[in-house]
């Protein structure tokens, strides 16, 4: 298969630093679309994979999957887009489209795996994908999302992972005017989580570990901001919540947050991947009827209508736009929650 030599920027070991390096990308087969990228988010699961947090890295790892370019090249079968369009990829590149999770939209819950935009089985090359700390990628159109043409290309990136991990929830779980939804964790995810919910009518809680970060939340559309370490005010919201987006990376005590759930509220973890500590206690669980569940991002048509319905509402991310030579100060800096609120790569840096 024909291939071409790419510039990006990965990490070569868990404790080594990103820098540049080159890949191979295929040229474009029938079905591909083959972008340019212009700006590419920082998700902390760029983080925890360039550092093997889960196990399982390959390296060289490229990591980047918030990617939002124009359109250089399409294959003869290409009919979604065509070349010079704005164009975005999410966190994934491939599945296997046959099962009944993959007929059903849901590619993310393929049945076979489905293949991450960055260290997933490339099925064209062999070896494993690539992310978007790149020039230029290349995936199939089933793949390749369209891009609301009123609003800032560098913020609506970030909604390839983080705008569409908390939209998933929250329309699964059907949030909207009327209903009560609490936030864990004011990050990446976090804030989309704030702005999507108020903008499908919610009222939302904010709960953080930092009150510096207050002001913004109640900017960004929160109603109410509760710090998680003063016992008072989390005793203040027990019983409140219809549905809780829970954002924190590591491992902790979800117990407390469970409290806070009304009867048949959910808790949606979407960050920590592992087993719970301390023990989830299921006896609130069962006296109210509460849910403890997860997900993980979103199909394609989801992503879709979510970049719609953000090109209507006029919503994007709060971005700190950084050069792709800042990307282990801003790996630094994500790990003291010190994110304001999406790193965006430019990558006309690279
Ligand atoms: P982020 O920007 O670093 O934000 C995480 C926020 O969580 C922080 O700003 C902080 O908020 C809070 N936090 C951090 N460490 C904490 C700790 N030890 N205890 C309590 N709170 C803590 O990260 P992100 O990009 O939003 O990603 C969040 C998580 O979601 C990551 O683990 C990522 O891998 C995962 N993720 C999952 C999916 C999925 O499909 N399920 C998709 C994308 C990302 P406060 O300062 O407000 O407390
Ligand atoms: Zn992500």
């Amino acid at each position: 298969m024909e291939t071409k030599n790419v510039k990006a920027y990965g990490t070569e070991a868990a404790d080594a630093p990103l820098k540049q390096m080159n890949i191979e990308r295929r040229e474009a087969t029938a079905k591909d679309i083959e972008i340019e990228i212009l700006y590419c988010g920082v998700c902390h699961s760029d983080l925890h994979t360039a550092r093997n947090d889960w196990g399982g890295t390959i390296y060289p790892a490229v990591p980047g999957h918030e990617i939002v370019g124009k359109i250089t090249k399409v294959g003869s079968e290409v009919t979604k887009l065509k070349v010079g369009d704005l164009a975005a990829v999410g966190c994934m590149v491939d599945s296997c489209r046959e099962c009944d999770s993959c007929k059903h939209d849901l590619e993310q819950y393929c049945l076979n795996g489905m293949v991450g935009t960055y260290n997933g089985p490339d099925k064209h090359l062999g070896g494993h994908t690539f992310g978007g700390y790149s020039k230029k990628v290349v995936v199939d159109e089933h793949f390749v999302l369209k891009v609301p043409s009123n609003l800032d290309l560098a913020a609506v990136a970030p909604l390839l992972c983080a705008g569409i991990t908390t939209w998933s929830p929250l329309r699964h779980w059907k949030a909207g005017k009327g209903s009560k939804v609490a936030v864990i964790g004011l990050g990446g995810l976090g804030h989309m989580a704030i702005k999507l919910a108020k903008g499908l009518g919610a009222e939302v809680t904010l709960f953080s570990r930092t009150p510096d970060k207050k002001k913004d939340a109640l900017e960004l559309g929160a109603d109410e901001v509760i710090i998680s370490t003063d016992n008072n005010q989390m005793n203040s919201v027990k019983g409140k919540f219809d549905l809780i987006i829970d954002t924190v990376p590591y491992v902790h005590d979800v117990n407390p947050y469970v409290s806070t759930l009304n009867i048949d509220g959910t808790l949606v973890l979407v960050g920590y991947l592992g087993g719970l500590e301390p023990i989830l206690n299921t006896v609130p669980m069962i006296l109210g009827r509460k849910s403890v569940a997860g997900s993980v991002i979103g199909g394609i048509a989801e992503t879709q209508e979510l970049l719609d319905f953000c090109g209507k509402h006029n919503i994007v991310s709060e971005i700190e736009i950084i050069k792709m030579q800042d990307i282990n100060q801003a790996y630094e800096r994500m790990l003291k929650s010190d994110v304001h609120y999406r790193f965006v790569i430019d990558m006309a840096s690279l």
